[in-house]
């Protein structure tokens, strides 16, 4: 379908970018990659009346190490992520998304601002310690990855609020799983879930898991993570705690999958990523 009349441009400054927003008022929006933009307004369950393009702005690519973490430029593509190896977990996620075309034009701020519960790198971000920079007309803040996402596509950054940067731990000394879940390999999950696990002498020193799709926003499994801190990293245990994947989730039911179906998912995917983040696999 042809999506409704819209205007654009393509500033050549963050500044102009935010003016340009906040001139637009709640029809102006952002474009990074386009990949969950365009589709919608296509389908007309979106009509910007201007788009407001930020692949002219300058500063906003690349992924570099500082102050210990990651510091990685919103205009970064999930193809570039995917090749940095030592990203672990997060260029393992990002691998999985969809086909080739969409991880060279997909970007990790347009992905982490759409709030899609089924989206793979949300539930890294909140397993990764991590946070967004954001700067709008009113300045800049930082916001933790557990209070970003409000609901189903919904996040805390404000309309005339661009994100510039995601800052995320560097895990190196993790393991690391992600297991995916879909009918066809380059779909959308089902459900997917992100491990890490950190072994000192033969005990797990910290262990995080993110379910993705399990909820209106990503999660984490507390009560798997519970189980396993401090314990040996054995398989039976790992499955023993596997198997409370799925509580304190509300997984929604869609033509995919029942809640109870992602909900034994969740389970099966948490055990195996486990295992993988553990090195038993
Ligand atoms: C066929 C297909 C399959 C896909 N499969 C998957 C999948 O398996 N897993 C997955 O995770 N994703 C998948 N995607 C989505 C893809 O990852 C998108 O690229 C991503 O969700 C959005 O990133 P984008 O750069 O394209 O953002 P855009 O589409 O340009 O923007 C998305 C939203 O974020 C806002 N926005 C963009 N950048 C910023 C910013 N810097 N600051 C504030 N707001 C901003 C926009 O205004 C818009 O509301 C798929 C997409 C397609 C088309």
């Amino acid at each position: 379908m042809i999506p409704a009349a819209f205007d654009y441009i393509a500033p050549d400054t963050l500044e102009d970018a935010i003016s340009a927003l906040k001139g637009g008022g709640e029809d102006a929006k952002l474009l990074a990659g386009g990949h969950s933009l365009l589709p919608l307004m296509k389908l007309r369950l979106a009509a910007p009346s201007l788009l407001v393009d930020l692949r002219k702005v300058p500063g906003l690519d690349g992924a570099a190490r500082e102050n210990g973490g990651w510091r990685i430029g919103a205009m970064t593509r999930h193809a570039e992520l995917e090749r940095n190896g030592e990203l672990g977990v997060l260029a393992r996620a990002a691998g999985t998304i969809a086909d080739p075309q969409v991880r060279n034009r997909g970007t990790i701020g347009g992905s982490l601002a759409h709030g899609d519960p089924a989206s793979d790198l949300p539930a890294v971000l909140l397993i990764a310690d991590g946070s967004v920079t954001v700067r709008g007309s009113g300045g800049e803040r930082s916001i933790a990855a557990g209070d970003l996402f409000q609901d189903y596509l919904e996040t805390s950054i404000a309309p005339d609020e661009v994100l510039t940067e995601v800052r995320v731990a560097d895990l190196g000394e993790y393991g690391f799983g992600y297991q995916k879940f879909n009918r066809r390999s380059e779909d959308w999950a089902m459900v997917a879930v992100a491990a890490v696990v950190k072994k000192v002498d033969n005990v797990i020193e910290d262990v995080r898991v993110g379910l993705t799709n399990m909820g209106n926003v990503p999660l984490r499994a507390g009560a798997v993570e519970e189980a396993l801190r401090g314990q040996p990293p054995d398989a039976e245990r790992i499955a023993r705690a596997a198997e409370q994947a799925a509580e304190g989730t509300d997984p929604p039911a869609d033509l995919n999958a029942s809640a109870d179906y992602k909900r034994h998912l969740a389970r099966v995917l948490t055990r195996r990523a486990l295992e993988d983040a553990a090195g038993l696999s």
